[in-house]
């Protein structure tokens, strides 16, 4: 049995580690000639940049996929622990520090604002019971919707009602956080957890708290040699297990014959049948582009989605360092109500917006030449509207952002220190990696109830068919889109009778 799948983006490659590790024959076909998709790389005078993601949370996630080839994570990466997580720099001046250990964490806070030490802990508390019922209801298993969450009907009990109440579905994060923090410094930074998933925090569902925790309980990472050194792991493992991989080939439609997947078609018109498939382009434009006709229809038909944020990044090769700068830095915006306005209502670029800043040099000094720094600036710019135009709107906010560095984040010479300057537009993003209007995080997570569904990850409209990556369960950014591409695997793998070797735990069923 040949399983194809479609992109070798973090989803793409767990896939397919996933299920060569439980026997398959696996054929990846990834468009562009590098693995790893958003998580890709620039090399330029002896500067590294991570393109993508730089923010690695959930190791876990990682440990599991290479756990599945008997493997351990920690021999095949060398990744390390920061502190503080995040630093964070406000337009009044102030600067706080989100410090990996919880306790002071809330230390540091209440220096800031004494009356919200303890407002942090309870919302520490919630956020590490709404990560507890994610990890029993949503994680490791194909979700679509409140159904396949938990089986209301049979098994409700007690215990199952206070996890449903604990959902807190009538209300939104921005909500949750209002209710037990007061200063606007302390909300606008736990505001900027839900910046993981590219939504706004007015407008998603207060059970994306658990975010926090999944933070502050289990910290930042960084893997040495960045982040590109996931995708590179991952994708020597699925050589190692014999996955044949075709990059530079792109999927142009996936066969379906009487609601069943059949073959892959690249755009130079090889066939190759497949018995099962995994998607790991977006799971909106594989329906719309590679499915279409009954079965795209219903896809469409079966829920209004809508694209999560884009952005803009400036990768900035400097000749000196910013030593007051930690490895992970938020520029905050004046005013967060104006600048989630814009991005998400508006549908237009931030007047004022939040840069995040990375400069990895703190913990790998090679990534730039001797006393430099390589700097990733990354601020969130709304999906594409039909009248954006980035060539010539990029000049004028690259304005912008140098200007909120320079003011908030103490970068005043920051136009005197580049010898390197390279940018991503939302345009770009959109024609490299062939997402929803230029999305960064797939699908926009906005909804009191149904804001956390994405499709799942086994298709109910083509059979055969798997969705994985960012815009299918349980959303974007790595750890969940790693974790998309292993429920895929296993949920394709249960579906296909418990894969060639036979899983133990399978075969106990
Ligand atoms: C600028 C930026 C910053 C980010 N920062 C963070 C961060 O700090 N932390 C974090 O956790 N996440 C972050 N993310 C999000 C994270 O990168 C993504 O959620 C994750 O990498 C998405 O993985 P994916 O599996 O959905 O695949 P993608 O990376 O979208 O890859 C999909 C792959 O499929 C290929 N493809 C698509 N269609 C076809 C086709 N028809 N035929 C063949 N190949 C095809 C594409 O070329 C691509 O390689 C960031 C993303 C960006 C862009």
């Amino acid at each position: 049995m040949t399983i194809g799948i479609i992109g070798g983006g973090l989803g793409g490659l767990a896939s397919a580690c996933t299920l060569a590790a439980r026997g398959h024959k696996v054929i990846l076909f990834e468009k562009n000639d590098w693995l790893g998709g958003k998580a890709a790389v620039l090399e330029e005078e002896g500067f590294r940049f991570d393109m993508g993601p730089t923010i690695l949370t959930m190791p876990r996630v990682l440990e599991r996929i290479f756990g599945e080839a008997g493997r351990d994570l920690h021999q095949e990466l060398d990744l390390r622990r920061l502190d503080p997580q995040w630093r964070c720099f406000y337009d009044d001046g102030s600067v706080l520090d989100l410090r990996d250990d919880p306790r002071k964490a809330a230390e540091e806070i209440g220096r800031l604002s004494p009356a919200d030490r303890a407002g942090f802990e309870r919302f520490m508390e919630v956020a590490s019971r709404l990560s507890d019922v994610s990890d029993r209801f949503f994680f490791w298993k194909s979700v679509e919707d409140l159904r396949d969450t938990m089986d209301l009907k049979g098994s409700m009990n007690l215990s199952t009602l206070s996890d449903v109440m604990a959902l807190r579905m009538h209300r939104t994060v921005a909500g949750q956080i209002k209710r037990d923090v007061k200063d606007h410094r302390v909300a606008q930074m736990l505001e900027h957890f839900i910046q993981y998933v590219g939504s706004s925090p007015l407008a998603s569902p207060a059970v994306l708290c658990g975010i926090a925790q999944m933070q502050q309980g289990e910290g930042v990472w960084y893997p040495m040699g960045g982040t590109r050194a996931v995708p590179k792991a991952l994708a020597q493992l699925a050589e190692s297990l014999g996955v044949e991989v075709r990059t530079g080939t792109g999927v142009s439609k996936i066969e379906v014959d009487k609601g069943r997947a059949r073959a892959i078609v690249t755009d130079t018109g090889e066939r190759v049948a497949c018995e099962r498939i995994v998607s790991n382009m977006d799971s909106v434009r594989t329906y719309d582009e590679l499915v279409g006709g009954d079965e795209g229809r219903a896809f469409a038909k079966s829920r209004k989605r809508e694209a999560a944020c884009s952005g803009v990044v400036l990768y900035l090769g400097l000749d000196r360092a910013y030593e007051h700068l930690a490895h992970h830095n938020f520029v905050f915006s004046r005013d967060p109500e104006e600048e989630f306005a814009a991005i998400y209502d508006k549908g237009e670029p931030a007047p004022d917006p939040t840069a995040y800043v990375a400069a990895p040099a703190r913990t790998e000094p090679g990534v730039a030449p001797e006393g430099g720094e390589a700097l990733y600036v990354l601020v969130h710019t709304p999906y594409l509207r039909p009248h954006h135009d980035w060539k010539t709107m990029l000049p004028g906010y690259r304005d912008v952002i140098m200007e909120k560095l320079k003011r908030t984040a103490g970068m005043e010479d920051i136009e005197e220190r580049i010898v390197v300057e390279r940018s991503l537009t939302p345009q770009d993003i959109h024609e490299r990696y062939r997402v929803l209007n230029g999305a960064i995080y797939g699908l926009a997570s906005h909804g009191k109830v149904m804001g956390a569904f994405k499709p799942g990850n086994r298709s109910r409209q083509v059979e055969g068919l798997y969705l994985a990556g960012g815009s299918a369960h349980p959303g974007p950014g790595m750890p969940m889109a790693l974790m998309s591409g292993w429920i895929a695997a296993d949920t394709l793998d249960q579906d296909a009778g418990g894969a060639a070797h036979g899983r133990a735990d399978v075969a106990a069923e």
